[in-house]
């Protein structure tokens, strides 16, 4: 069984989509679970923050097995900044995991596999593993020189607090010792778990020639005991990158390209078997993260049945939806449900809500935007953006930040700091999406007459 190192894991848990790339947190304090009005880059929307406030102690205590949040509100009110909140309070060893309901419906996997991928990138194993070093001063290295590359044999003697032992090196030690240079006198690192060799430094005292060393050194065989260090390491990798790695022809490059295939569901029975010898060992710890699910609605009743199950299993993420509908078709049914969801699934969920922002907060939430842009606006142009974001929408207002500030940088005697009319040339120029259905009706029907 393969476990992939942090260095191979591509997918940063709580990677940030550049919208959201101001929050840092949920904003309340977690002791009292108080939210505060703007902390962290969160605005508003007190009493949603503070059940997912909630939500993370439960999480953290891991009480909220088998249940699913739904965040329900119109859009644009914040229920993807809530769930980001939500992945940086819990921290960066978590996994958080991003996607839209849409995406189950890919070519080249099936829609289960595709869930059981998302599912399975939310939870993390935390991997504890000893490995043993000795670590001294070389004093001489005698390799065999009369066998082949493959099977090369060796000896080395080290000298630890004037203690001299020898021990045996394989191939992959030479190795190792070649590409590091190790000669006499060096001070080296042998970790005999992952048979490499690291140089530390260089005693001057002891130094003689590599190549000097002849086939008939002598040794000094001393218990090793001694010289042997152990130390803990660990690793935090998702489920689903332990599939990969152990899934044939992929390899680990699958995690690179993400074009992973199917993977073998006995891969996946093998892996939680061994993961559960792991845990009984003491080796390894669950650390079940978040799976966060926009626009829920584009789930079909057979994902919402696939979910039922999974949320079931000790290996599921928290899951977290967000919808923006009121009542809608339950794909692949005929019927409707709140949410478009089936409505056995819509009873093991706990509902936080969104409401619509009034003008001072979707005020801040502009200024804390326009700071994280390095966009500085006037008194004007700000209170122009918030009105703008009132009727358009905080989406299509904050989207204005950016293209006002290149009409800013652009004209004459402006400094790149945005001004009123800056904020109204790019609101000229670029449509909002009312404005622009209004107009595509208006041309249509000038062509009907
Ligand atoms: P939709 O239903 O359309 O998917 P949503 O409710 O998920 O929308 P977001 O995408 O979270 O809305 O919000 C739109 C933009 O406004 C994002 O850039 C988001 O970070 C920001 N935003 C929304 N609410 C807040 C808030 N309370 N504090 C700070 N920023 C916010």
């Amino acid at each position: 069984m393969n476990i992939p190192t942090s260095s191979m894991v591509t997918e940063t848990p709580g990677a940030l989509i550049a919208s959201h790339s101001h929050i840092r947190g949920l904003g309340v304090d977690l002791d009292t679970l108080t939210p505060r009005f703007s902390s962290q880059g969160l605005v508003g929307q007190e009493r949603a923050r503070k059940a997912a406030a909630l939500i993370i102690k439960m999480v953290e205590e891991r009480k909220i097995a088998g249940r699913a949040i739904l965040i329900a509100g119109p859009p644009s009110t914040g229920k993807t900044a809530i769930a980001m909140g939500m992945a940086q309070t819990l921290g960066s060893e978590v996994p958080f995991v991003t996607m839209s309901g849409s995406e189950i419906y890919s070519k080249e996997i099936s829609k289960t596999e595709a869930l059981t991928q998302a599912f399975r990138k939310g939870v993390a194993v935390r991997v504890s593993e000893e490995t043993e070093f000795i670590e001294g001063e070389v004093v001489e290295i005698q390799l065999d020189k009369s066998v082949t590359q493959a099977n090369r044999q060796g000896r080395i003697i080290m000298k630890t607090n004037d203690m001299e032992s020898a021990f045996n090196l394989g191939p992959k030690l030479i190795d190792s010792l070649e590409k590091e240079h190790v000669i006499a006198g060096d001070i080296i690192s042998v970790n005999m778990s992952s048979n490499r060799i690291v140089k530390l430094g260089r005693s001057y005292a002891r130094s003689r020639d590599y190549d000097a060393m002849g086939k008939d050194t002598k040794f000094v065989t001393c218990p090793d005991g001694e010289l042997r260090k152990r130390k803990e390491e660990t690793h935090v990798v998702s489920l689903h990158e332990i599939d990969v790695i152990n899934s044939r022809p992929q390899g680990y490059m699958g995690l690179f390209s993400g074009d992973t295939g199917e993977i073998p569901s006995e891969t996946r029975d093998q892996i939680n078997v061994k993961v559960d010898e792991w845990k009984e060992e003491g080796k390894a710890e669950l650390l079940p993260g978040v799976l966060f699910i926009d626009e829920v609605h584009m789930l079909d009743v057979e994902a919402f049945s696939f979910m039922n199950k999974w949320t079931e299993t000790e290996l599921s993420p928290i899951i977290i939806m967000a919808s923006n509908r009121g009542n809608a078709t339950v794909r692949g049914t005929p019927s409707k449900a709140p949410h478009g969801m089936p409505l056995d699934f819509l009873d093991r969920c706990v509902i936080i809500s969104t409401h619509p922002y009034n003008a001072h907060e979707l005020q801040e939430i502009l200024k804390i935007r326009a700071a994280e842009e390095e966009v500085e606006l006037n008194e004007g142009a700000i209170a122009l953006l918030t009105r703008v974001a009132e009727e358009r929408g905080l989406r299509y207002g904050s989207q204005l930040i950016a293209t006002s500030y290149e009409v800013a940088k652009k004209r004459k005697g402006g400094e790149g700091k945005v001004e009123e009319r800056d904020v109204e040339r790019a609101y000229g120029l670029f449509l909002d999406p009312k404005r622009s259905v209004e107009l595509v009706a208006e041309l249509q029907g000038e062509r009907m007459e």
